[in-house]
């Protein structure tokens, strides 16, 4: 029987893991299938406070791993395949292993999703990216695509432009699905380029690092060349909640919904980072909610440690 299980090994997993193992209640986090979360996908991070010259993203993570593991955090490795919320202890199963839980932090984060091409996810950190906000600044007077038809490829075409010197915006249709507003704004800035419809075919690293792509018309399958440095991602992203789904509320996208702070309409569930948040997806405010939620599991914990 553990006291908490905090689902995640990500920013918010690993900063709830800190503060519950802190106040002695010996948390066990469960790894889940991207052990260490979007972190352990970037590169250089250099907007987490602290670090003035930056760190690397999978070092950052580890750091949090091991000041969890100091104060007395287990970890166990495995994808969670099922929760039983019904009743306390909550049943959490991970493959063929199954824990008892007296309260239960979900910070299974949100995977952004990838084009799927040959070398795209090893690209990460060499010229493709799925965070403008995190990687923008390495593009500065340099030539980028943005990816995706949505506000979010709308948001960083825009925001890209501040550092890039051309930003190519690659949809695959000519519809949107971006708010008219946004597109409006994009359309009238001057280092933004559409290109409609087309569809990345081939992302360029000769050398490891991102050249350029070849896109396709997919109407008229005529391909171009465009000669850039960076690729950003922005076809959205996924929530990890499909063993929550029926069982904790979500929103249309299937991002878990809270009731207040890290609280949820089950007592004794909580949630942090990407898992409940689609709108800043920060590193530093998965982290603050990650100890939203284990101050909110200790205060229930105190509460009902006789019932
Ligand atoms: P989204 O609205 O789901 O848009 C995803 C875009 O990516 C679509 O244009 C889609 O094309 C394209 N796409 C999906 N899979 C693809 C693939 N395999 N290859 C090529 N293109 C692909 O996602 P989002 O833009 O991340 O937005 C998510 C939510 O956050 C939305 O509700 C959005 O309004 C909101 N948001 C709001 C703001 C804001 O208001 N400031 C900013 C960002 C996000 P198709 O259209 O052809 O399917």
């Amino acid at each position: 029987m553990n006291n908490v299980t905090i689902i995640g090994s990500g920013c918010a997993g690993l900063t709830a893991a800190i503060y519950a193992a802190r106040a002695d209640l010996k948390p066990l986090v469960l790894e889940g299938h991207e052990p260490g979360g979007q972190l352990s996908l970037t590169t250089h991070v250099e907007n987490f406070p602290g670090f003035p010259d930056g760190i690397m993203g999978p070092e950052l993570i580890e750091n949090m791993r091991k000041q969890a593991m100091r104060f007395g955090a287990d970890f166990k490795a495995g994808t969670v395949t099922d929760v039983d919320l019904t009743k306390r202890p909550f049943k959490i199963t991970a493959g063929k292993e199954v824990y008892e839980t007296q309260a239960l932090i979900v910070a299974a984060g949100a995977s952004a999703r990838l084009l799927c091409l040959k070398g795209e996810r090893e690209l990460i950190g060499r010229g493709v990216s799925t965070c403008a906000t995190c990687d923008g600044y390495f593009f500065r007077t340099k030539p980028i695509a943005v990816v995706g038809g949505g506000d979010s490829a709308m948001e960083e075409a825009n925001f890209l432009s501040r550092y890039a010197s051309k930003v190519y915006l690659i949809h695959r249709r000519n519809e949107f699905r971006a708010s008219k507003i946004m597109i409006d704004r994009a359309k009238k800035n001057p280092k933004v380029e559409f290109i409609t419809p087309a569809v990345v075919e081939t992302i360029h690293a000769p050398e490891g690092l991102v050249t350029g792509v070849t896109i396709a018309n997919p109407e008229t399958n005529a391909k171009r060349e465009i000669v850039l440095d960076g690729v950003f991602v922005a076809i959205g992203h996924d929530p990890n909640t499909t063993v929550f789904k029926g069982k904790l509320n979500t929103d249309e996208n299937g991002y878990l919904l809270s009731t207040h702070g890290s609280l949820t309409e089950i007592p004794g569930v909580f949630i942090a980072g990407d898992v409940q948040d689609h709108r800043y997806r920060q590193a530093v405010t998965a982290a603050g909610s990650g100890c939203m939620a284990a101050l909110d599991a200790e205060k229930f914990l105190e509460e009902h440690s006789h019932s």
